[in-house]
């Protein structure tokens, strides 16, 4: 058997094409245009082409999207000073933070003064704590991505086995609350789970395979259960190929379905910044 391929090209872009519809719609009713402030402080390739991948989607959906740099010696103080300005811009839908931030920025601090109603990466504290109780209007844009994957296989979450592997703020963590929320019964394993030798006998067990750690080929392709759904998040640099953190060949013989790295994960994380600006706007402008 091999499995079918999630394709997050094309998801994106049927996602992009549904936000494009919205957003003329929106605009319409509104004389209003959504618009996107992206903070970057000093230059990082990663982030600037993170950013770069966001404009053009931004484009393509109708939001306007300005990335402003910000120099890398920035004080805290004058930082929060900014993003205060830009929660109180009436002209600004959605603020993002870049990360990573430089050391003497407090990231926790500075996203936590990011207004809950304009934070587009659900990293404001307030907006972390709505997951808990189920208010997902706003979330973290990379565990929407592994949703709306999982989604797309159209095969029930309920009463599955889960088992994320990693569990980072910006992934692991809010993906486990999203899971609980549609009733799949949930691992989370971790850096300690390897350490205690468990990670093999977890991974084994799950009908939804989610993996965000950044190490290539951790996740041996003869772990993957027969017939599983698995989201390979880890982006890996190796022989100057992109990789994810499993085993593709080999898992992709057992999987039902499986992302591919590049091209899974990665384009609709952008496209639900879009998404979540779209959130922002309308409830900014009460539509
Ligand atoms: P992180 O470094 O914050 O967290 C890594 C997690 O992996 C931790 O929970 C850690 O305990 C766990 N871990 C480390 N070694 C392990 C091991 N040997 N066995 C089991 N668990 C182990 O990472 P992150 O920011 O969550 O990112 C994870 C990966 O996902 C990276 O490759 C990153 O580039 C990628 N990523 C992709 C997207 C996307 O949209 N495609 C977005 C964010 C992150």
């Amino acid at each position: 058997m091999s499995a079918k391929l999630l394709d997050g090209k094309l998801l994106a872009q049927q996602l992009k094409d549904e936000l494009k519809e919205k957003v003329e719609l929106l605009k319409t009713k509104s004389g209003k245009v959504p618009t996107i402030k992206n903070i970057l402080i000093g230059q990082d390739d990663g982030s600037c082409a993170y950013a770069n991948s966001q404009k053009k989607a931004a484009q393509y959906v109708g939001i306007q999207y300005e990335l402003v740099t910000l120099k890398e010696d920035i004080p805290q103080e004058e930082l929060v000073e900014f993003i205060q300005n830009l929660n109180g811009d009436p002209d600004v839908n959605g603020i993002m933070l870049h990360k990573p931030v430089p050391k003497h920025i407090d990231y926790r601090a500075a996203a936590n003064g990011i207004s809950v109603e304009k934070d587009l990466e659900g990293v404001n504290v307030t907006n972390i704590g709505k997951m808990i109780i189920g208010d997902t209007k706003i979330i973290p844009c990379t565990p929407a991505s592994v949703m709306a994957h999982i989604h797309s296989t159209g095969v029930p979450i309920r009463g599955k086995e889960a088992v994320i592997v990693g569990h980072s703020e910006i992934v692991g963590k809010p993906l486990s609350l999203l899971l609980l929320q549609e009733y799949a019964t949930l691992s989370v394993c971790h850096i300690a789970t390897s350490e205690a030798g468990k990670l093999e006998e977890h991974v084994k067990r799950a009908d939804i395979l989610v993996v965000a750690v950044g190490k290539p080929n951790l996740i041996k392709g003869d772990w993957v259960k027969s017939g599983a759904t698995v989201i390979d998040v880890g982006i890996n640099r190796v022989n100057g190929r992109i990789v994810g953190d499993v085993e593709f060949d080999k898992a992709e013989q057992r999987a039902g379905y499986i992302t591919p790295v590049p091209g899974g994960v990665g384009p609709v994380t952008v496209v639900m910044l879009m998404k979540n600006c779209i959130e922002t706007f309308q409830y900014q402008n009460s539509i």
